[in-house]
């Protein structure tokens, strides 16, 4: 008998998942039970979404009984079962390894993150899914299959938003490891920072801007710099000056949950915005976040400053961060170079649905693409013409899941699946 547990709702609590309970499988051939005992599957990983992306009316399972393993091998390590980036990055470290990049909280599953595209920040860094080089799918006959870049199939796999099936390994590219440097700086005017944005987002190997688009106390940078960045010359230049007293994001008091600033520190400590072992972030919030061409940043960050006052109140801040370019069919970063602007807003649907749709339109002259894990309006056909591989990656998961098994409202709304 396959264990379960309230279905329950997302991190943040804005949306409750419609299935009532979560399948527990403690082993691939349960989990293969679970699969064909039900029409219909999506899974739950660490719930860090912001929409239904990873709900349905059929079963939702979760692999958290599932055994676990973290196999570092000599360039990449694969993590099988539900695997937090948490508890992947200090056993890398122990080996002398590291991956590129991190999100703003290691607290997320890696099947999660890189079925979604989620990103850190870095001209140079790809998204975290553009690390991945194999992943392992379990289909709906309960049959597993490797997916490496070899594979036809693989720019519609390392991306997937659970599509294909359940993914039960992923295998991730990584590199030596190496120190990374934070420091936040004030005092930059968004003049400066909107007026040439890539010579603040190109500053240090990872950088954020913080604004709330109009308070210039809210104005912050940022930076996770390696040896050699020439960040602090580049934002004193510009009049920053080092952080000091609390760090506040907008609206966003944080409470001892921040990684270390002003000294270097292991990639795994420095890279996150939030610690490992702290609450991130709010809680009490929604996220949506958007990505224009990195070309275009200037005239996009001047549209969104125009229409700010229309949306202000419902926002708690907003980041500004770049992610490379990949060749994942469903990357926001497919085959551009992007600027990615983010935003948290506070947990009131009604406000931010009526804030979104002034946003997307706002930003739709640049062929705007949304977070596949966040909050948007943004019409299915909207978001399919900017993916010129969307109609691709369809046709992998029509054959790949000829019963729809694995698709969801989600799927259906945004790619007519
Ligand atoms: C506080 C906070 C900070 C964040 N910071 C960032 C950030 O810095 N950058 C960024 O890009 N995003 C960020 N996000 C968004 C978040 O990282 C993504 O939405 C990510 O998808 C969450 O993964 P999850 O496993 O927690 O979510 P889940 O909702 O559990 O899973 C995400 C999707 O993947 C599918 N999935 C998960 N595991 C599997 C599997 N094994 N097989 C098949 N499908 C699977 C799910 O069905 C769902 O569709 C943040 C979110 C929060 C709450």
């Amino acid at each position: 008998m396959i264990q379960t547990r309230p279905a329950g709702a997302n991190w943040s609590g804005n949306h409750r998942y419609r299935a009532a309970e979560t399948l527990l499988p403690a082993d691939l051939d349960e989990l293969a039970t679970a699969i064909s005992d039900a029409g219909s599957v999506r899974v739950q990983a660490t719930r860090h979404t912001f929409n239904d992306v990873g709900d349905t009316d059929g079963a939702l399972v979760s692999l958290e009984r599932m055994p676990v393993a973290i196999d570092v091998a000599a360039e990449h390590v694969r993590v099988e079962g539900l695997v937090t980036f948490a508890q992947l990055a200090p056993v890398l470290e122990a080996e002398g390894r590291a991956l590129h990049n991190l999100g703003s909280l290691p607290h997320i599953s890696v099947a999660g993150a890189t079925a979604t595209g989620t990103h850190g920040s870095g001209v140079l860094n790809g998204n975290l899914s553009s690390a991945v080089t194999a992943v392992e799918i379990m289909d709906a006959t309960g049959a597993i299959e490797r997916f490496d870049r070899a594979h036809a199939w693989f720019p519609a796999a390392a991306l997937s938003l659970g599509a294909l099936g359940v993914v039960t390994a992923v295998e991730l590219r990584t590199e030596p490891t190496y120190l990374v440097t934070a420091q936040v700086y004030t005092g930059i005017s968004w003049e400066a920072i909107a007026g040439d944005p890539d010579r603040v987002l190109s500053c240090a190997r990872s950088v954020s801007v913080f604004t709330t688009w109009g308070d210039p106390d809210d104005d912050l940078v940022w930076v996770k710099a390696s040896d050699g960045d020439e960040s602090d010359a580049v934002l004193r230049g510009l009049g920053g000056e080092p952080l000091r007293g609390p760090l506040h994001l907008g609206r966003i008091r944080t409470v001892n949950n921040t990684t270390a600033l002003g000294t270097a520190g292991p990639w795994h400590t420095r890279l996150p915005h939030f610690r490992a072992d702290a609450l991130p972030s709010d809680g009490d919030e929604i996220q949506s976040e958007y990505f224009v061409p990195l070309a275009s940043a200037r005239e996009a960050l001047t549209a969104v400053r125009a229409i700010a006052p229309s949306f202000t109140d419902q926002l708690l801040v907003s980041e500004l961060r770049t992610v490379a370019s990949d060749d994942l069919w469903l990357s926001p970063a497919f085959e551009r170079d992007v600027l990615a602007v983010h935003f948290t807003w506070r947990n009131d649907t009604p406000g931010v649905r009526e804030a979104l749709p002034r946003v997307e339109a706002a930003l739709a002259p640049f062929d705007v693409r949304p977070h596949w894990g966040k909050a948007f309006t943004l019409s299915g056909s909207d978001v399919r013409a900017t993916l010129p591989r969307a109609d691709d990656f369809s046709a992998v998961v029509r054959a790949a899941d000829p019963d729809g098994v694995f698709r969801n409202a989600f799927l259906e709304r945004t790619l007519g699946l």
